[in-house]
């Protein structure tokens, strides 16, 4: 038996007609009209779990679409509120999001002293537990509108993300998610010399592996590690060192079960799924820097499944390709045309799909999805434009 592909509606950022029932703007409203709220009850409290960004980064959703999705969310009659961990929260007007802009308060997730939790089992690999936000717990309704761009570790950002990281405390997210790459055991400290960790550690140009000889101990940063296989070669007569691929999926085995936990205390008509693929930057948000765009904006994706959501998003990417001449040159590019994107920026073993395999056996949603496109630059030019009209109600003059 095989089962219906999950809908995914997405309008694209190119238009074919230089109306305004043609634009990017009226795009993103049709796909939340698509989406379909009217699940969402009269008085719901509805968050809408965003990445307000940190300090100097300000590519994460304008203002401008928040507001508009706010708006559609009052409609129902609920009260939405948009919600993030509590820095992102405290500084989101740098980033010009205030309740005055966005049409509803900023809550963060976790109170403001991030205190606010609720304990979420994950089990896994010696971690018991991680402390969800309770304000996101206690909401009614979950819009978990997303950035896509890419990640570090994970090499992709986007709905499982936003949750899987950004719906847990400061400790949890940085203490206990991250780090989680390195509870495979991959060094042999008995065959070792620290001599030899002293040259592991000169073979990472990019100071990903540390070593503290008083305690014979070798670290590596899997979250940073583009597996350019140096350390690797410098370690071949010795073979102390291991980079396995299991040890960097664990980072997203880890993150499909910290968003199903979130989920699962929604029902299943009140969850939706917003991904705006634009500004497409290497790193994550949470750098808190401005980025170059390595993508070309693409443009927004709504459903009711995040497997799928997040899938076409990918998809829609891989299409693309890199912009290889803003990448920055930090990065040493895995050229190899048969890897995402994301992959050819963080590393053959980070591939962005991981944490989608995951989450589907954990029941989250399929893989399998139709695209449904929204006023497609096609269909638009067809139509006939109105006349011109370049300043509408109120006009000034
Ligand atoms: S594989 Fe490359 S980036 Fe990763 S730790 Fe080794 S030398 Fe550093």
């Amino acid at each position: 038996m095989t089962s219906d592909p999950s809908i995914v509606y997405f309008g694209s950022v190119q238009h074919g007609n230089r109306a305004k029932f043609a634009s990017f703007a009226v795009k993103v409203d049709e796909v939340v009209m698509k989406l379909d709220l009217s699940t969402i009850e009269k008085k719901d409290k509805v968050a809408i779990k965003m990445h307000l960004g940190f300090q100097d980064g300000y590519q994460t959703i304008p203002v401008f679409f928040v507001r508009r999705i706010v708006e559609a969310v009052k409609k129902t009659g609920a009260y939405p509120f948009i919600t993030d961990n509590p820095t992102s929260v405290y500084n989101a007007v740098n980033r010009g999001y205030t309740q005055e802009t966005c049409g509803c308060p900023l809550i963060p997730f976790a109170g403001v002293k991030d205190k606010y939790i609720y304990e979420s089992k994950v089990n896994f690999h010696g971690l018991k537990s991680l402390d969800m936000g309770g304000v996101l717990h206690d909401a009614d309704v979950l819009i978990d509108l997303s950035h896509v761009k890419g990640h570090n570790t994970s090499a992709f950002g986007g709905a499982i993300k936003n949750i899987a990281l950004g719906g847990f405390s400061g400790p949890s997210r940085w203490n206990k998610i991250h780090g989680i790459e390195g509870s495979i055991p991959y060094w042999d400290a008995n065959k070792c010399t620290p001599e030899h960790a002293k040259k592991l550690v000169k073979a990472c140009k990019d100071g990903y592996i540390s070593y503290n000889e008083e305690k014979h101990e070798l670290t590596l940063s899997f979250g940073m590690c583009h597996q350019c296989l140096d350390c690797i070669e410098v370690d071949r007569d010795v073979e102390c060192l291991t980079l396995r691929p299991e040890n960097y999926a664990l980072f997203q085995e880890l993150m499909a079960i910290n968003a199903n936990n979130i989920l699962k205390t929604f029902d299943d008509d009140k969850k939706f799924f917003i991904n705006f693929a634009i500004s497409i930057t290497p790193y994550c948000d949470c750098w808190g820097i401005a980025q170059p765009n390595v993508v070309n904006d693409i443009g927004v994706l709504g459903s009711r499944d995040i497997v799928a959501v997040e899938t076409a998003s990918l998809d829609l990417i891989a299409k693309e390709g890199l912009i290889e001449k803003m990448v920055p040159p930090f990065f040493r590019l895995h050229n190899d045309p048969g890897l995402h994107p994301f992959q050819q920026l963080h590393g053959p073993m980070k591939s962005p799909y991981i944490v989608l395999q995951y989450a589907e056996k954990l029941g989250m949603g399929s893989q399998k999805y139709k695209l449904i496109e929204l006023l497609s630059p096609e269909k638009t030019m067809k139509m006939k434009p109105p006349k011109g009209v370049s300043e509408s109600e109120p006009t000034f003059f």
